[in-house]
């Protein structure tokens, strides 16, 4: 048994940066828990999808991003135990802690969609939340010629929560770029809206009707059939289901808390992490902080917010362990890039009170190829060498 002062759950955006952090902030006793051996930069899987980024540019080995001075337990944490200040990983060892900080991610259930996971990766189906098989959809992309394309979003919560439709406006402009093309480019969305932020609602929608893009709301994916090449779908209003022929697919899967946070004393009744939106600290146990995907900030789940949430955690644990007042508040920041074509961008950036709140010296809501350069290339650069080393 070993026992720190800080631990994290989690080596993604939120545990990484915090560590790196703490580090800075003269926190020695630190272990991050993650059995991945790779950190992914995830936001560039659509572009991977789109041909316009390679999939092994988008990781780097643990042991690269993962400062010296921490130590990197390598395994998956099956159970958290607040009260005794444990935490139990799945070679049955356990850790203690002082203080506790939970950046466990989003869980993708692609299990919910019967038929899914045998057919995955093949038969035209694929999706981009995957590392594996980003670049199967650009193989794909390029071999189809006719029939439906369909690109799906569920209603659930998301991470990257404008990924398919990045995916989507990409497509359309590969599939039209085509003489030759026949394919059916469609959108099936389970939420009920566009976008949860008016003025870049509008703006979506105009890009959609603009390019002439079928769209549908309300419709979630329920069902795949590979060898038939078939995807059923569930009409949210009605309740009634109707299956669609495909050539290719691209599916955004349904997403929950990580099981072990639900599992845990440490969840909301939904699952999440239970934590002040403001301060990030746990509700019931003073000693734990979350941040990221897996936490119930009322946001939208983006690497973008994390980069936001880091520095009030990091300040606000350090008030703790020094006994005193937590005085840094997240104001629910977050950052949608939507590449409506290749080289074109638009972002949308608000916060808790879902109204823009715009960080660059431009309408952040019209397209631009400088906010498409900002996406591709200026966000990577600043997650690898500011974000992962703790600068926000
Ligand atoms: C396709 C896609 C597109 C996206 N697009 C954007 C975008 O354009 N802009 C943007 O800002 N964000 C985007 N995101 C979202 C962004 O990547 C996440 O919001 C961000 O990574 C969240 O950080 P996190 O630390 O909460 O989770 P993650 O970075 O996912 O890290 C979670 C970590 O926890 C580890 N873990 C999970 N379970 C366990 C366990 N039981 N034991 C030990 N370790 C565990 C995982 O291995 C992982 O390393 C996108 C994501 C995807 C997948």
């Amino acid at each position: 048994m070993k026992k720190y002062q800080v631990v994290i759950l989690g080596a993604g955006a939120g545990g990484l940066s915090s560590a790196s952090r703490l580090l800075k902030s003269g926190i020695k006793d630190i272990a991050i828990i993650d059995h991945a051996d790779q950190h992914a930069y995830q936001p560039a899987w659509p572009l991977v999808g789109s041909g316009e980024e390679k999939k092994t540019r988008t990781v780097k080995s643990m042991s690269r991003v993962i400062p010296k001075a921490i130590d990197h337990i390598q395994q998956r944490v099956t159970r958290i135990q607040p009260v005794e200040r444990k935490v139990y990983l799945d070679n049955d060892d356990f850790i203690m802690y002082e203080y506790l900080v939970v950046a466990l991610g989003i869980q993708l259930d692609f299990q919910e969609i019967e038929g899914l996971e045998a057919t995955l990766g093949r038969n035209g189906v694929t999706t981009n939340y995957l590392y594996d098989y980003t670049d199967y959809t650009y193989e794909l992309l390029k071999q189809t010629k006719a029939g439906n394309v369909i690109i799906t979003k569920p209603k659930s919560v998301i991470k990257g929560g404008v990924a398919p439709e990045n995916t989507l406006f990409t497509f359309d402009e590969f599939i039209r770029d085509q003489k030759d093309n026949k394919a059916h480019l469609i959108f099936k969305s389970g939420k009920d809206t566009l976008f949860p932020v008016e003025k870049y609602r509008r703006y979506m929608e105009k890009h959609l009707n603009n390019k002439h893009i079928e769209y549908q709301l309300n419709q979630e994916l329920i069902k795949v059939d590979g060898d038939k090449k078939e995807a059923t779908f569930k009409e949210w209003a009605t309740g009634e289901t109707y299956t669609l022929p495909f050539s290719m697919i691209v599916v955004t899967p349904p997403m929950s808390a990580p099981d072990v946070v639900k599992s845990s004393t440490l969840s909301d009744e939904q699952g999440w992490l239970d934590v002040n939106p403001f301060t990030l600290q746990h509700v019931r146990h003073q000693n734990v902080f979350g941040i990221g995907d897996c936490t119930n900030l009322p946001t939208i789940k983006m690497g973008a917010a994390v980069r936001k949430q880091m520095p009030v955690l990091v300040s606000n644990l350090l008030s703790q362990i020094k006994g005193k007042q937590l005085k840094a508040h997240y104001d629910g920041s977050t950052a949608c890039p939507i590449a409506t074509e290749y080289g074109q961008a638009f972002i949308a950036e608000f916060g808790y009170d879902m109204k823009p709140k715009e960080s660059m010296p431009i309408d952040q809501g019209k397209t631009n190829p400088l906010l498409y350069q900002v996406k591709k290339r200026g966000i990577p650069l600043m997650y690898w060498n500011a974000l992962l080393k703790g600068k926000a």
